[in-house]
């Protein structure tokens, strides 16, 4: 098993959190959900799913209020992938003001981490103790601080990325370009 028994839920009791939003939206639970530690066991999940043709959907901290998490009913069986147990701040550089962190990191986590350090990373909003870094990114989320210090892209500089295939693009990096 990829990512070990007590990380898989089939149970629709157990998976349909995982497959309702902030709002209640709901429409059916995941079949499974899973929750990678590591980048190579999330590459290896997507790689599992694109075999047997199930869909996928990431989920970070379920604050989103679009229904970006919600399975829809009928469709292909859903392989939610809950990012909650990749949580790792990797390196923070006070010098040249970089953070590297993973997608499971909640957005207080991280400002926590750039204060500690005495930097500040700007992005703030209210669901910031639960809403994870991956999901403020592919919302491109805003928050109080938006009109001074941009939304969650501009704030990035490198990404690594599992590709639908499970493929892993490597474009990590600290400096801006362009
Ligand atoms: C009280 C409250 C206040 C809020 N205030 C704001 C605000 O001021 N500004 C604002 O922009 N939003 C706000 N939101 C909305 C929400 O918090 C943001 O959209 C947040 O960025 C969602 O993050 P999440 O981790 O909860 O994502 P989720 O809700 O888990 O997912 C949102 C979308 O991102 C995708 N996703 C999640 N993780 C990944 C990943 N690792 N890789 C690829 N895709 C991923 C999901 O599939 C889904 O489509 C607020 C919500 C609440 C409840």
């Amino acid at each position: 098993m990829i990512v070990g028994p007590g990380n898989v839920l089939t149970d629709p009791a157990d998976t349909l959190p995982y497959g309702t939003d902030w709002r209640g939206n709901s429409a059916a639970a995941p079949a499974v959900v899973a929750r990678p530690g590591s980048t190579a066991e999330a590459a290896a999940l997507l790689r599992e799913a694109a075999a047997q043709g199930m869909r996928v959907i990431p989920a970070g901290g379920r604050t989103g209020l679009a229904g970006g998490i919600v399975p829809i009913a009928g469709n292909a069986p859903v392989l939610t992938i809950s990012m909650e147990r990749m949580n790792r701040i990797r390196m923070v550089d006070p010098i040249d003001m970089s953070i590297a962190v993973e997608s499971g990191c909640t957005v207080e986590a991280v400002q926590n981490a750039a204060a500690e350090a005495d930097r500040l990373f700007p992005l703030s909003f209210g669901a910031q103790g639960s809403a994870m870094i991956g999901g403020a990114l592919s919302t491109n989320a805003g928050g109080i601080r938006a009109l001074r210090y941009g939304t969650a892209r501009d704030l990035v500089l490198g990404l690594e990325v599992v590709l639908p295939d499970g493929r892993v693009l490597d474009d990590m990096r600290r400096v801006r370009w362009g």
